[in-house]
């Protein structure tokens, strides 16, 4: 059997790299950043060490910490968003573990809140981020508190109700918001966008584009479904946050079992009450 010893620790690459990590900090930097940790996404050229400083002051909210938030959250959290705001009302439950990566059997046992049992594993994960959950039901009577100053909102509920909340709260200040969203094996998302000429979720379910009488009560769904398109909305945060020339625009739907993956042009509704 392995045994870790005092000459492995002294000799493995890994031992090393971990010490280095938490010794290692960009000078100049206040607060400082650990620059290693980050050292393979700065490398990428649509990052670097800017990029990273923008992500670093950032602050996102999640709506949902289901299995899309639970997936986007991890993937910000990761990457050094600097603030992470999660929100759900719901407690963890066995039904959720086969998709929501960010919980065990030990939070499902005790019914932990999933804003808390997310920032708490978030937490262990990257001490950079500052976590803030937020035990609740968004409503409009408490949207205001709850996304007051975010950059950024992503969509990981599951229903519409809150998604229109989302919608007619972040067009009205401006913020940028992803709608996502998974049934079956059929993932889908759109960056939504506070420009004169973008269109809106409302212009968006207008063209019944989306079926919305389905749940994954009635329907189930993927776990890969649902880590793959909420990796695909989390993509689109760091974008967003970055002010990437690349962001997409249009509806990016994917669907793993009968391999189609499309991005749909959404026109923007010139009656639309919301965005027009
Ligand atoms: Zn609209």
């Amino acid at each position: 059997m392995f045994q870790p010893t005092r000459s492995w620790k002294k000799v493995s690459p890994h031992y090393r790299t971990l010490r280095d990590n938490q010794t290692l900090r960009a000078a100049g930097d206040n607060p400082p950043v650990c620059m290693t940790r980050y050292a393979r996404q700065i490398i990428f050229p649509g990052i670097g060490e800017s990029g990273q400083e923008k992500l670093r002051t950032a602050e996102v909210a999640v709506v949902g910490v289901g299995a899309l938030g639970t997936v986007s959250a991890n993937l910000l959290c990761r990457a050094g968003v600097g603030v992470l705001r999660l929100i759900d009302r719901d407690v963890v439950e066995l039904v959720n573990l086969h998709r929501q990566v960010l919980y065990n059997e030990n939070d499902a046992a005790l019914g932990v809140p999933k804003a808390a049992a997310a920032c708490r594993y978030l937490s262990k994960v990257n001490s950079e981020t500052t976590l803030k959950p937020v035990v609740a039901e968004l409503d409009s009577g408490n949207i205001g508190e709850y996304l007051n100053d975010v950059d950024l909102v992503l969509d990981g509920t599951d229903n519409w109700e809150t998604r229109f909340l989302l919608n007619e709260y972040c067009r009205e200040r401006n913020i940028p918001w992803i709608y996502c969203a998974a049934l079956g094996s059929v993932g889908m998302t759109m960056n939504i966008l506070p420009k004169d000429d973008a269109p809106c979720l409302q212009c968006l379910t207008k063209d019944n584009v989306i079926p919305q009488n389905e749940t994954c009560v009635t329907a189930g769904v993927l776990n890969t479904t649902t880590s793959f398109i909420a990796s695909v909305q989390a993509a689109e945060a760091v974008k967003i946050l970055l002010g990437s020339p690349n962001v997409r625009t249009g509806l990016f739907t994917a669907d793993l079992w009968n391999n189609r993956f499309k991005t749909l042009r959404i026109e923007k509704d010139a009656e639309c009450p919301v965005c027009s």
